[in-house]
């Protein structure tokens, strides 16, 4: 069940009110569900009881620490792709030996940190990276765990930007150049060979490209293992998708089934990076109505929340369902719902039939998951104000930015 429902006529988080979050907190403002993460986390980890297996979170997709805390307390590890993240996962409370970290771009600098905090794997994107980590562990006298994530050529059917695991996307080493590289690796001194990783995609509402690209990377562990090189784990990545509007995207059961019968008489350690399926329909933003601009062409209702709050709709043309705080009954028209940035592509959701009126309170659904971790201070906007809510309890987990802080870093010439 949803945490955000009606309850006499006004849409509520758990037990709070939207309305009142807008009267304490101001708006913009992001507001998110304690039971809704944790409902999210439990359904991976019931599904994987009995089994070998950690859920890390991917943390780019939410990244405040009153989310990290709610996960990390639960038996989340966590995905991260750079040193901030890492700072942020430990500032959190997070068990560095829970923590995995990819990306194609990690610094030398960043290698030194993660090192030194002690972490379960480094899921190592080229052969350049490896060489690198390799000399930055020995100049440190340690020996890095690593996987290699595997780009296995698998078409995940999703939005282009958020498409992965295909020869032409950045991400991996090429499927061919793997048992090389493994060979390389077993051969370096200051590295430990872990695992394998893939990661194919966001949003995937099918579960077929999961099991295709497994197979692909168990022939791999196959090879590999007849070559002297065990592996300990293998790790499935992220990627499962959630309902914005009337995708039906797989249960988790019916995600993890086919992957888990395969791994079942494998003694593989069996890691997950979820991101969106976690955090996505546990979040929403909340927004209040500045002025409408009915016309006779396109009729405007101007929000007080922007792209730079929420980039998704001008960045991907993704669809986020938008419905009144407090429903009220008058004409229903079309409306498209825009910020007050200056850009045509600000906008929240286009014709959407609603009866609207100045100083309406709106709810942007879905908006837990890429949304504030992507926000901006475009056009000098401060970033909004995050409450979490447990179950009659609001509590302010980031507060709004103020308009000196986004320019107290610059200085005019002398
Ligand atoms: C972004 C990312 C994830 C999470 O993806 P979701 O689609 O949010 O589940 C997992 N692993 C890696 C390597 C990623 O880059």
């Amino acid at each position: 069940m949803s945490a955000f429902v009606l309850r006499q006529g006004i849409l509520h988080a758990e037990e709070v009110s939207l309305a009142d979050i807008a009267d304490r907190f101001g708006t913009p403002c992001w507001v998110y569900s304690r039971r809704a993460l944790e409902a999210a986390l439990d359904e991976f980890q019931s599904e994987l009881g009995g089994i070998d297996a950690l859920v890390c979170y991917a943390i780019k997709a939410n990244s405040n620490l009153a989310v990290l805390d709610v996960l990390a307390r639960r038996g989340a590890g966590f995905d991260i792709v750079s040193g901030g993240e890492l700072k942020r996962v430990l500032a959190a409370g997070a068990d560095p030996r829970r923590i995995v970290f990819s990306g194609v771009g990690k610094s030398a600098g960043e290698m030194e940190l993660a090192l030194q905090a002690g972490i379960l794997c480094f899921n190592v994107e080229s052969a350049a990276e490896l060489d690198r980590l390799d000399s930055v562990a020995g100049a440190l006298g340690k020996v890095a765990p690593i996987s290699l994530r595997v780009n296995p050529d698998v078409d995940a059917r999703t939005h282009p930007y958020v498409s992965t695991g295909l020869k032409e996307n950045k991400f991996g080493v090429a499927y061919e150049d793997a048992l090389p590289l493994y060979r390389h690796a077993s051969r370096r001194r200051n590295l430990r060979v872990g695992g394998i990783d893939c990661h194919i995609g966001s949003q995937l509402l099918d579960s077929a490209p999961f099991v295709e690209a497994l197979d692909k990377i168990l022939l791999l562990v196959d090879r590999l293992a007849a070559e002297g090189i065990a592996l300990e784990h293998i790790d499935l990545g992220g990627g499962l998708g959630i309902r914005y509007r009337d995708e039906v995207p797989p249960t988790v059961k019916d995600y993890l089934q086919p992957m888990l019968a395969r791994l079942r008489q494998r003694q593989l350690r069996v890691l997950l990076e979820p991101g969106r399926r976690l955090v996505g329909n546990a979040g929403v933003l909340l927004t209040r109505v500045e002025y409408l601009k009915p016309g006779d062409v396109k009729s405007f209702a101007i929000v007080d929340a922007a792209m730079n709050d929420l980039a998704r709709p001008a960045l991907y043309g993704s669809w986020h369902e938008i419905v009144p705080v407090v429903p009220h009954p008058g004409a229903v028209r079309p409306w498209e719902i825009v910020g007050p940035v200056c850009e045509s592509g600000d906008f929240l959701g286009r014709g959407r039939e609603l009866a609207l009126a100045a100083g309406d309170l709106l709810a942007v659904m879905s908006a837990g998951a890429y949304s504030m971790s992507m926000s901006s201070n475009y056009n000098s906007r401060p970033r909004a104000a995050e409450v979490m809510i447990d179950g009659s309890q609001a509590h302010l987990v980031r507060r709004r930015e103020t308009i000196e802080e986004l320019y107290a870093l610059e200085n005019r010439l002398p």
